[in-house]
């Protein structure tokens, strides 16, 4: 598929940028080829080999990034897979797959991923922290929240924290707690010329500066949210050298305390995949006394009777889940609703958050109903009833459309799986499954 004309002062920028001229033609011609396409398996849900086992498709891996995989987009489909509803890989253009290795994510850092929406990179990041930790995925506009919303509760990261500040904000709020930060910056998307129309056509010079200073406000954020020591990686999706190069160059002089670790590109004609580029940034710490961090104690706000209402559900419907219980994590109620979230993370008062951890369920006229995030963080083996079904059973087709699922002579509530991973729950009424698959996220078609 190619959207060319590409805008003209966009070639000229490209024919000056790649100088030699035959460099240029095979930046053009890889420009007018096929896009990749890529996804990613959740390794906190399984392994690569019961991955690949479980998956239908015909997958390559990409050399960059151990858990991703090329895909055949005109043969395969995975983002309709109920595997993907399982949460147990997640699309992803395979170039973008490159950034997040770069900033060496160790166990229990504190993370955050400044502009995080859709969720891709926050989804790798979760994986890297493997439950421990704390990731803040930040998104200023609400319609891509919600998608990162979704995608966050799919992968299944109690660990995870989704607020919607303009970075300055969190800046003043908590100053510099972070040991990593990823700034995915919104930009001019001219890597994407060949896989998103829209790029293409909302393209302007007058964009590229208007988006190069919020780059430069966005970098002033990340250098102040930066512990001493830590890493930051600056990326973007455009080959324009004003919000790649040249904004390197403008955090090396506005930040003494900055060094450049390197700097990639990654180019269409040189790698199977999209344009990208990413520098890793180090906040040198010699001067500094580690700050303290602002830290908010999550744990033990449950009275007696939600206490007791929890333990009757976990009892009745759930056998050992050790998630559940990490020392790491701690139970919380906000309004009704039961949350498993980081016992640590940074004081959210004040600011506009999504949603902290992971959503378990909610306390209703005496009884406790399961969330859907908790359905995410299970596996048939969890549960004491459910409706375990090959990945490529229609009857799953027919659960993300909303349909009741039949025979069962079970009681309350039961998980709905594909290939052993929790997609929704299901609740026994009259000897059928009656459907609890979110109705928000219901696919179309008839429902019975
Ligand atoms: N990291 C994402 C991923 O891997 O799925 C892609 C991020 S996209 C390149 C840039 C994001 O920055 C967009 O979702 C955009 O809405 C968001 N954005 C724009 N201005 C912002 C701001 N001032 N603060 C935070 N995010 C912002």
């Amino acid at each position: 598929m190619s959207y060319a004309p590409w805008p003209e002062p966009f070639l000229q920028n490209m024919r000056r940028q790649l100088e030699n001229p035959g460099l240029y033609k095979a930046f053009l011609e890889a420009l007018g080829g096929r896009r990749t396409a890529g996804l990613r398996f959740n390794p906190l849900k399984t392994t690569r080999a019961q991955f690949l086992q479980l998956v239908p498709f015909d997958l390559e891996p990409v050399p960059w990034c151990a858990a991703g995989f090329y895909f055949d987009e005109l043969v395969d489909h995975p983002g309709r897979h109920a595997l993907h509803a399982a949460g147990l890989f997640y699309v992803q253009e395979p170039s973008a797959m490159s950034v997040v290795p770069a900033l060496d994510v160790q166990r229990e850092h504190w993370v955050l991923d400044m502009c995080a929406a859709p969720g891709g990179k926050s989804t790798q990041l979760a994986a890297d922290l493997d439950h421990t930790g704390v990731l803040v995925a930040n998104e200023i506009h609400p319609k891509r929240l919600k998608a990162l919303g979704e995608n966050l509760e799919r992968w299944g990261s109690p660990g995870t924290v989704i607020t919607q500040e303009d970075p300055s904000r969190l800046a003043q709020r908590w100053g510099p707690i972070f040991q990593r930060i990823l700034l995915d910056a919104p930009c001019s998307g001219e890597g994407m010329f060949r896989k998103d129309a829209e790029a293409v056509a909302t393209w302007s010079l007058a964009k590229v500066t208007e988006l190069a200073a919020l780059q430069r406000r966005l970098l002033a954020a990340a250098h102040d949210l930066l512990a001493p020591g830590g890493l930051l990686v600056y990326s973007t999706c455009t080959f324009n050298e004003e919000e790649n190069e040249r904004q390197v160059e403008h955090v090396l002089q506005e930040f003494p305390r900055m060094s450049l670790q390197r700097q990639e590109r990654l180019w269409p004609h040189k790698q199977r995949g999209e344009g990208h580029f990413y520098a890793v940034f180090q906040k040198n710490d010699s001067d500094a006394v580690l700050p303290k961090r602002t830290l908010q104690a999550a744990s033990g706000n449950l009275g007696h009777e939600e206490t007791r209402l929890w333990s009757q559900f976990r009892r009745d419907y759930l056998l050992q889940v050790p998630l559940l219980d990490q020392d790491i994590f701690a139970l919380q109620l906000r309004r009704e609703r039961l949350y498993l979230i980081p016992k640590m993370l940074p004081t959210l008062v004040g600011l506009r958050v999504l949603r902290s951890g992971v959503e378990l369920g909610q306390f209703k006229k005496g009884r406790f109903e399961p969330s859907h995030g908790l359905a995410l963080l299970l596996q048939a083996q969890h549960c004491v009833h459910g409706l375990e079904l090959d990945p490529d059973d229609p009857a799953l087709e027919g659960y993300l459309t909303g349909h009741v699922l039949p025979g069962t002579s079970a009681r309350g509530w039961g998980l709905v799986s594909a290939g052993g991973h929790g997609v929704g729950w299901a609740k026994e009424s009259g000897g059928k499954w009656k459907n609890h698959y979110p109705k928000g996220l219901r696919r179309s078609g008839s429902v019975h």
